[in-house]
């Protein structure tokens, strides 16, 4: 699951960035989004997860 600190991949596009928004999923699973796919992430009405 968490492997490396830094690289996490966007749950959406798929591409390791370091800069993710992290949101919860239907199910309350942590995923990470980038800043690119973060349009997409909350048209599926994924939540942001409070820091
Ligand atoms: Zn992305």
């Amino acid at each position: 699951m968490f492997k490396k600190i830094f690289g996490k991949s966007c749950a959406i596009c798929g591409k390791k960035t370091r800069e993710t928004t992290v949101y919860l999923n239907e199910r309350d699973e942590t995923v990470h989004v980038c800043f690119q796919c973060v349009p997409q992430a909350e048209r599926k009405a994924l939540r942001r997860k409070p820091r």
